[in-house]
């Protein structure tokens, strides 16, 4: 009997504006990895300021692994990595500063509509946030919805904030 495992792939945007920004991300990753997940790629970092609400800015990374979990199992690990990065969620506040933030962008091709989870995340074509990372290491990918490349939502993308490279103080 062969037992083949399903393995997918999903892309996650991490995001950080409190405290240490750069050791949340790399946190992220490393309890990924952890948690046996595989990271294939990680885009470089970037900094912007934050969106919709007055708060410190935010350093962003795009990253494409490879799991086992399903996309629910997913979500949970994400809310646990968080939890551990010390988020605490103000449920009647809609955006708020945080030490990490974990979405799932992308999972497989597939759509999902669920109580718990969007997929593709619903926002990321509005974010040039997400886009910027999303386009150094996917600028092809199709957006299964909106049937755009990532290249093409980039250059259509209204937000007009500014996204820089981040540089790391030494
Ligand atoms: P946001 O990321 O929008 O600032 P939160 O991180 O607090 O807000 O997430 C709020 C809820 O969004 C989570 O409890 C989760 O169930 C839901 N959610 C829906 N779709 C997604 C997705 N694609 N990735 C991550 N969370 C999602
Ligand atoms: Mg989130």
């Amino acid at each position: 009997m062969f037992h083949n495992k399903v393995i997918n792939s999903a892309v996650l945007l991490s995001g950080s504006n409190l405290g240490n920004r750069v050791e949340y991300l790399t946190f992220a990753q490393l309890e990924l990895l952890q948690a046996g997940a595989s990271i294939l790629k990680a885009s470089a970092l970037y900094e912007s300021e934050a969106w919709g609400f007055e708060s410190s800015a935010f350093v962003n990374q795009v990253l494409i692994v490879e799991t086992e979990l399903s996309s629910d199992q997913l979500l949970q690990l994400l809310q646990v990595i968080e939890k551990k990065a010390g988020r605490k969620r103000i449920p009647t506040s809609g955006y708020a500063a945080r030490t990490l933030d974990l979405d799932i962008l992308f999972f497989n091709n597939q759509i999902i509509e669920t109580a718990d989870l969007t997929i593709p995340h619903p926002r990321l074509h509005e974010r040039r946030f997400t886009l910027m990372p999303l386009h150094e290491i996917m600028p092809q990918y199709k957006h299964p919805v909106l049937q755009q490349t990532v290249e093409t939502m980039l250059a259509k993308c209204p937000d007009m904030g500014k996204v820089e490279p981040f540089i790391a103080a030494l």
